[in-house]
């Protein structure tokens, strides 16, 4: 035991969770739900974590601008003109905090009236039942708890050769949207990066991507991607795959950026602003793990069991820091299990399925297993493509350039993934993800009425194809 643990402590508890980020937060509600008596640990002064406050949902409310940008731009098509948007920062950079400030009181009122308590600073531990938590002017509170959740998260990597300097961010700089660049370098062409790139492009900027390995968004199918890019052909100026910078210069004209690989430009190019999204790592060597017997990898990822129980049976750990895929919706599953395993109940994480959406135009949004994974992990699959273009209503939207994909297994015939992209793709998956869950094969999901006309009907549809009964595209063959 620590010296600071010879001092009694000044709060004890049943359940004391640290991180209070969308895991972090749906962890301790859910263990007070169920009476035990919680405390909610974050070195921030409000609640929700990065997803909330630095992440997931002020982009959403860029992208939400930007998307009725480019719609209102694309209406000239269709015969309705506008005129240049006027675009005051300031403005919608308050708009963007009070959507965020709407959920932090949102979740304060939920805290409250959960009696969960919350305590500002960061969390170490000192041994396997106290954990020291310092605020920002030092002072620290010392929590006796019989239960521990980890739901530290994560944070962006850095490229450790990049200077200093304010025209240098990361996502959260990004998100602060101090100034329109003229020009912008976004390094990492994976979800975050192309997520910003499309919010700060629509609004003036003139971007370069770069990134280091072969395909932008590399986690979603090839194909999906594929419609993306074209779409988004003209809005990038320069898309420099297999490349990687090699070295910054903040000079007072702007950073001058050298590349290095298959794309590189020969000279250094010079950017008002750099957004480095080049992945994001667990926060597990934050938390002094190792004074409460918790093993962390080396890369800061702990290790846990299907009930979200680490090595240390009474500390369980959640969300970002308990592995990959790094998004929310999962560290709410885990969290959920974790504080049902705290407070004494019997519960385990077993979906079938975590779904992925890119908040791009178009969305790109996948469940279940990919197809490229499938083919790498030599699966016995059957696929069927409903195309965009046969659907009523995206032709009305004047966005018919997308399509849902599903695959089956060949031999049960059940849903084992599905990919969509197109505008909603993001809402569309869930319809998906729930077939995965229940086990459905393209009968149940070709049969099932779906509204009209609609995007949705393009996932029943899909499972008609698979059928050969679909009659909203040519003659198909038989299976
Ligand atoms: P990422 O790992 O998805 O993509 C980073 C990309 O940067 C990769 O493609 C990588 O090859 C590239 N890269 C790495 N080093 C590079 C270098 N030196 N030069 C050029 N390219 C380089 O990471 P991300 O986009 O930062 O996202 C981080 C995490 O946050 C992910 O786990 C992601 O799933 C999650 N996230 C999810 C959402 C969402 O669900 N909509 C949104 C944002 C973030």
């Amino acid at each position: 035991m620590s010296a600071e643990n010879t001092r009694e402590p000044d709060h004890i508890c049943d359940v004391v969770v640290i991180g209070a980020g969308p895991g972090g937060y749906s962890a301790a509600f859910r263990a007070a739900d169920l009476g035990a008596r919680t405390i909610l640990v974050d070195r921030w002064p409000v609640l929700g974590g990065v997803c909330l406050n630095v992440g997931c949902i002020p982009s959403k409310a860029l992208l939400h601008t930007a998307f009725i940008i480019d719609a209102a731009r694309g209406l000239a098509e269709h015969g309705v003109a506008f005129a240049n948007p006027e675009i005051d920062l300031k403005k919608l950079a308050a708009h963007k905090d009070s959507v965020v400030k709407k959920l932090t009181n949102g979740l304060a009122a939920m805290a409250k009236a959960r009696k969960v308590i919350t305590l500002q600073g960061t969390g170490t531990f000192s041994d396997p039942h106290h954990l020291i938590v310092t605020s920002e002017d030092n002072r620290e509170t010392i929590v006796r708890f019989d239960k521990a959740i980890i739901a530290a998260g994560s944070e962006a990597m850095t490229l450790p050769f990049l200077p200093s300097d304010p025209r240098i961010v990361d996502s959260t700089g990004a998100l602060e949207l101090r100034q329109i660049p003229k020009t912008m370098l976004v390094i990492g062409g994976g979800i975050i990066g192309l997520e910003m790139a499309t919010v700060y492009s629509t609004l003036g900027a003139r971007i370069d991507i770069v990134e280091a390995l072969d395909g932008l968004m590399l986690g979603a199918d090839r194909d999906l991607v594929a419609v993306w890019q074209k779409i988004n052909a003209r809005r990038f100026d320069h898309v420099m795959m297999q490349t990687k910078v090699v070295s910054a210069n903040a000079e007072p004209d702007g950073i001058h950026v050298r590349f290095e690989g298959s794309n590189a430009p020969e000279k250094a190019v010079v950017y008002d602003l750099v957004l480095v999204a080049v992945g994001r790592k667990p926060n597990g060597n934050a938390i002094a793990a190792q004074n409460a017997g918790v093993t962390v990898t080396e890369r800061g990822f702990i290790a846990v069991d299907k009930q979200m129980r680490t090595n240390v049976n009474h500390i369980f750990a959640i969300g970002d820091i308990a592995g990959e895929p790094m998004l929310a919706h999962k560290a709410v599953h885990e969290g959920h299990v974790a504080a049902e395993n705290a407070a004494g109940k019997m519960s385990f994480f077993d979906a079938r399925q975590i779904p992925s959406v890119a908040y791009a135009d178009p969305e790109i949004a996948w469940a279940g297993v990919t197809e490229t994974e499938a083919q790498r992990q030599g699966i016995a699959f059957r696929k069927a493509v409903f195309p965009w273009a046969a659907s009523g209503r995206a032709i009305a939207n004047g966005r018919d350039e997308g399509f849902t994909k599903l695959l089956f297994d060949a031999e049960t015939q059940r849903i084992i993934g599905g990919g969509i992209v197109g505008i909603d793709a993001g809402n569309l998956i869930s319809e998906i993800c729930l077939a995965i869950e229940m086990g459905a094969d393209a009968i149940d999901i070709g049969k099932t009425i779906h509204p009209h006309p609609t995007l949705s009907e393009s996932v029943g549809m899909a499972a008609e194809v698979f059928e050969g009964v679909c009659t909203d595209l040519p003659p198909q063959k038989r299976r």
